[in-house]
């Protein structure tokens, strides 16, 4: 993870882009890269979705717009001085205790 961080953060210091990454610019970035990832899938049927990577077409398109999001996110947090992993672990613990297995389990229902 830290190996993907500095390898974004060097390609906009490269460019000198670093001007241009505030917060709100990433997340509106990252937003946007969310947006061309649900376009991929937005018309689907949910068995055309559950089976869009067997179109090798459609199924470098859904990667390349992952591959933008991770991008972005992993920007955002760098600037943004958050580990993500750590970040993410966090929340997975909180929402573990939110919806013990012993309640939770095969129910979509929100608490
Ligand atoms: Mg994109």
């Amino acid at each position: 993870m830290s190996d993907l961080t500095t390898q974004v953060r060097a390609f906009a210091e490269e460019r000198d882009w670093q001007q241009f990454h505030t917060p709100k610019n990433l997340a509106m970035a990252l937003a946007g890269e969310v947006g061309e990832l649900l376009a991929e899938l937005q018309w689907l049927t949910p068995e055309q979705a559950a089976a869009v990577m067997e179109d090798p077409e459609a199924a470098a398109r859904v990667r390349a717009e992952i591959g933008d999001v991770m991008i972005y996110l992993t920007r955002l947090a760098d600037v943004l001085g958050i580990d993500l992993v750590e970040a993410a672990l966090t929340k997975l613990d909180e929402v573990a205790v939110r919806y013990p297995v012993h309640q939770s389990k095969g129910s979509a229902a929100k608490r």
